[in-house]
């Protein structure tokens, strides 16, 4: 089945998209050299600078009287890049993610509450429509109005919260301040979190907190939005194979992985056809599972992202992932989940890492923060390889997120 819609969507990209002609023609291929699944990698691979420099329809495969919807990348890397839709690939889109949620256990009797922001982000409107599909009840929350969040939790008997981790983080404080306890005053019984990197640490933080089941989610603009998940086994986001054909690459030769091989995603979309994505590089860091899960599903699955290859940044010379140094934190009990890395020069141009965490509410006023902070020092040293300077600061004092988090923050001149 995916090798016949495989061909069917390298063909039809090539006879409909001007883009996808000129490159596989310079690139030396022809719809017909792709018969078996393994042909794939005879394809040259897409990258959002592509997208970036046929902004904003130049890579789409049909006329705009046939595209129903447009949305845009939230621009985490640069200028924002636009995707196109067509009725069916809307379907498609609802019907993965649809799936996906049902095989973590949502059922029509949910009440989801969809906290991921309506507009031009695909977290709203692909939550949306997936939580129709299933034939839930899906109130429109959006992202933001904490306070009315929780009220609704209440009012309305929310059993399922779709919002980023670090907005669950904030959330659950708010609701604490408010006196409400997600555990024992709500009917929430599961999360749907993704857009942006979080840890296992932080899961287990979210699920001992809330009592609920904390399911990661994963997409990108460019593959509809988001549009896959976990299963209610939690371990790897099951990708349905009738619909994405998946690849880990060396994200420096572009040779492709084996089965446990930590390396770059690439996602072809069998069937999308308004914005065709065939090899796209999703500059996510992860690695495949092959063998059957526990939930009895063959369809492969993803390791939780490491990061992003873009994501990663060099600190005298050392690789660091944000995510790397979440994972770190956490291993720190009186520190909280909330943190941001500030990267700027010294005097003698050398790069200078500072870590700014929270001391968790429960510690303030009993721990001496100088000692505090030489313990997380040494923790992120002994992870990352780089001594980062430690500031330890009062309870809430950093900034919170409706969407996705921006945790680093590089002062460095080029
Ligand atoms: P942008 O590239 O502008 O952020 P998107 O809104 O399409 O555009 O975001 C997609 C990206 O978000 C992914 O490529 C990935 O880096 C990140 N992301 C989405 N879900 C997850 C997740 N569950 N874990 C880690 N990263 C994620
Ligand atoms: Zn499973």
């Amino acid at each position: 089945m995916q090798a016949k819609k495989l061909r069917y969507i390298v063909d039809f990209a090539y006879r409909n998209s001007e883009f996808y002609r000129k490159f596989y023609d310079q690139a030396g291929v022809k719809p017909d050299d792709i018969k078996s699944v393994d042909d794939v990698a005879k394809l040259p691979f897409v990258k959002k600078q592509y997208l970036r420099d046929t902004y904003p329809y130049g890579m789409f495969a049909v006329p705009l009287s046939q595209i129903v919807r447009l949305h845009a990348s939230s621009g985490t890397t640069g200028k924002p890049t636009v995707t196109g839709y067509t009725y069916e690939d809307l379907e498609l889109w609802s019907e993965s993610l649809a799936r996906s949620m049902y095989a973590a256990g949502v059922r029509k009797e949910d009440v989801i509450q969809n906290a991921y922001g309506y507009g031009l982000f695909t977290g709203g409107l692909g939550f949306h429509y997936a939580g129709e599909r299933l034939g839930a009840t899906v109130v429109p929350s959006s992202s933001g109005n904490t306070q009315r969040q929780i009220e609704l939790m209440l009012d309305l008997g929310t059993t399922v919260l779709c919002c980023t981790p670090s907005y669950m983080l904030y959330l659950t404080e708010y609701a604490q301040k408010m006196g409400i306890d997600i555990k024992n005053d709500t009917e929430l019984r599961m999360g749907f979190f993704g857009a942006e990197p979080w840890s296992e640490e932080t899961r287990k933080r979210i699920e001992e907190k809330t009592g609920i089941d904390a399911i990661n989610i994963y997409g990108t603009s460019e593959i509809s939005g988001p549009v896959v998940s976990e299963c209610s086994e939690k371990a790897g986001i099951h990708f349905w194979a009738d619909i994405f054909l998946i690849e880990i690459i060396d994200p420096e030769t572009g040779e492709q992985l084996g089965e446990g091989e930590s390396g770059e995603l690439v996602v072809t979309v069998l069937g999308k056809e308004g914005l065709p994505m065939i090899r796209w590089r999703t500059g996510d860091i992860t690695s495949m599972i092959l063998e059957k899960c526990d939930c009895g599903r063959w369809h492969p699955r993803i390791e939780r992202i490491t990061g992003r290859a873009d994501d990663m940044f060099i600190v005298r010379g050392v690789n660091v992932f944000p995510s790397h140094v979440e994972y770190a934190l956490m291993q720190v009990k009186e520190v909280s989940e909330h943190y941001q890395i500030i990267l700027d020069r010294d005097e003698k141009g050398l790069d200078v890492m500072t870590v700014q965490v929270e001391i968790s509410p429960g510690y303030q006023g009993k721990t001496n923060t100088d000692l505090l902070a030489s313990k997380v020092r040494e923790t992120l040293k002994s992870y990352l390889n780089v001594t980062p300077k430690v500031e330890i600061l009062e309870p809430e004092s950093l900034p919170r997120f409706e969407g996705k988090a921006k945790r680093v923050i590089d002062k460095r001149k080029v």
